[in-house]
């Protein structure tokens, strides 16, 4: 089992911070909130601080 990055998209608020430092693991939707595009497109430390920086706390782990 492994652990990939799931974003919440009710609490999303669309900041875009995510995206910003991230732009591998995630994008922007058609309504601008966030998803995952690739969950491997970088380390699990680097996903760890975008959850970390993530203002609305929509990041979070799950087993995939
Ligand atoms: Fe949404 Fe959080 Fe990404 Fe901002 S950092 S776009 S609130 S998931």
């Amino acid at each position: 089992m492994a652990k990939v990055p799931y974003v919440d998209k009710d609490e999303c608020t669309g900041c875009g911070d995510c995206v910003e430092n991230l732009p591998s693991v995630f994008q922007l939707d058609d309504d601008d909130i966030a998803e995952v595009k690739d969950p491997k497109g970088a380390s699990e430390e680097e996903i760890q601080g975008a959850i970390d920086d993530c203002p609305a706390e929509a990041i979070s782990w799950k087993e995939s």
